[in-house]
């Protein structure tokens, strides 16, 4: 192969490449039940209307509602436990549901906020989160999963007075046990009655806001897309601003996404046509307010994010990982051919590492610490392609030359 670099300052940060075997298909995710996502927001109703018309942190219809949720995971096979946790003087508890097996070391954590506002039952914000997971994690019993990844649910108290659940059971985690956390998928307001359809912007392609989530984040961002996509349904992205759970997870580098049907913000009428619904009104008219009942839900909303759930957890818990069948950083051959037509005119057909001297005139030129440097009589003349040779030959890469600046490095040279 021709070298890029032969021209130039013979300069560049070498580029690992790696080819992978192909992962194994992950299982086939369910259909979740509407029917039983909307049995568990009619026991939380129940619960709120029992307990003085709310399921808010401190009040008994928090406790209630955790009990609740704890006792059909005790009763589907999980490990649970009721973390506790103080906040303004009350107790708080955060319920912790274990599937047994998968890699202890890559765990999939899924979380909702159980807590309402004192205002209201909380059906919408966020029954519906916690109940799309809920019936999720019991879809997984009765299947008898068996992920690649451990599989770990929560439910969140005291979100609605600042992430307080979810933050004490980060802080609860050591260094070790943060890092076995892979990801984490948040789900908070997921029927929405005049709905849009948000996934949160993991990789900040929409440029707003926060910068992009931890490292991870922009694939389970892609694998709830897909789940969309599937269904032909748009989706927008919402920024990570820190308003849910997945707030204290991405503040210590564990990568998040999720997705999120609307608050108080008001739908426009480009949203309207893309989702349908009204314009110029709010998504949930009936965020943080009494009004926000099991009448509050949009059942198309709640059974396409529910269905996006269990899609993202089988697919990214069941998955495979692939595995490295044969890397090379090109500084140093580990079996790829130079020149392998005998037709191109490089001289060594390897990276050459190299640091350029450092010039100056009136101010730095050239910095003595450059990683990449090239000619600026560079063209598509030069390139560096790489090719698979077998019975068929098949171009995997290709970079060509140019005159000018910006050289990037594509981000797909080292994934599957
Ligand atoms: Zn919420």
């Amino acid at each position: 192969m021709r070298s890029l670099w032969t021209m130039g300052m013979a300069a560049i940060l070498a580029i690992p490449l790696a080819f992978t075997a192909p992962s194994a298909s992950a299982a086939v995710p369910p259909d979740i039940s509407l029917t039983a996502v909307k049995a568990h927001l009619t026991q939380l109703q129940s619960i709120a209307t029992a307990n003085g018309g709310n399921r808010a942190h401190g009040r008994p219809g928090y406790l209630a509602s955790a009990n609740y949720v704890k006792g059909l995971l005790d009763g589907a096979g999980f490990t649970t436990t009721l973390q506790s946790f103080t906040y303004g003087g009350a107790t708080g508890y955060n319920v912790v549901a274990d599937w047994p097996g998968g890699d202890p070391n890559d765990i999939l954590m899924v979380g909702a906020h159980l807590d309402s506002v004192t205002a209201g039952p909380g059906i919408n914000d966020n029954g519906s989160g916690s109940a799309a997971i809920l019936e999720t994690a019991l879809e997984v019993s009765r299947q008898s999963l068996a992920p690649t990844k451990h599989l770990r649910f929560a439910w969140w108290g005291a979100e609605e007075l600042g992430l307080r659940g979810s933050q004490a059971y980060v802080n609860s985690l050591s260094a070790t046990e943060r890092a076995k956390v892979k990801g984490y998928y948040n789900f908070d307001m997921v029927g929405s009655p005049n709905a849009g359809y948000f996934v949160y912007d993991g990789d900040n392609s929409d440029g707003v806001g926060s910068g992009p989530g931890p490292a991870g984040s922009a694939q389970l961002e892609a694998t709830l897309q897909a789940y969309f996509t599937s269904i032909g349904v748009a989706t927008r992205g919402t920024d990570f601003d820190g308003r849910s759970d997945y707030g204290p997870f991405i503040a210590v580098g564990i990568p998040a996404g999720g997705t999120f049907t609307g608050a108080e913000g008001v739908k426009t009428s480009a949203q309207a046509t893309l989702w349908g619904g009204t314009s110029g009104q709010a998504f949930d008219p009936c965020y943080h307010r009494a009004c926000d009942t099991t009448a509050n839900i949009s059942d198309t909303a709640l059974n396409r994010n529910a269905d996006a759930i269990a899609y993202a957890v089988w697919t990214t818990a069941t998955a495979t990982p692939p595995t490295i069948v044969w890397q090379d950083t090109f500084e140093t051959s580990t079996g790829w051919t130079t020149n392998p037509s005998g037709t191109d005119t490089a001289t060594s057909g390897q990276w050459e590492r190299g640091v350029p001297q450092a010039t100056t005139s009136s101010g730095a030129k050239q910095l003595g610490t450059t990683v990449s440097a090239h000619g600026s009589n560079s063209s598509t003349a030069d390139f560096l392609r790489v090719k698979v040779v077998g019975s068929t030959t098949t171009q995997v890469f290709q970079q060509l030359g140019a005159a000018s600046n910006p050289w990037s490095r594509p981000a797909s040279t080292t994934s599957r």
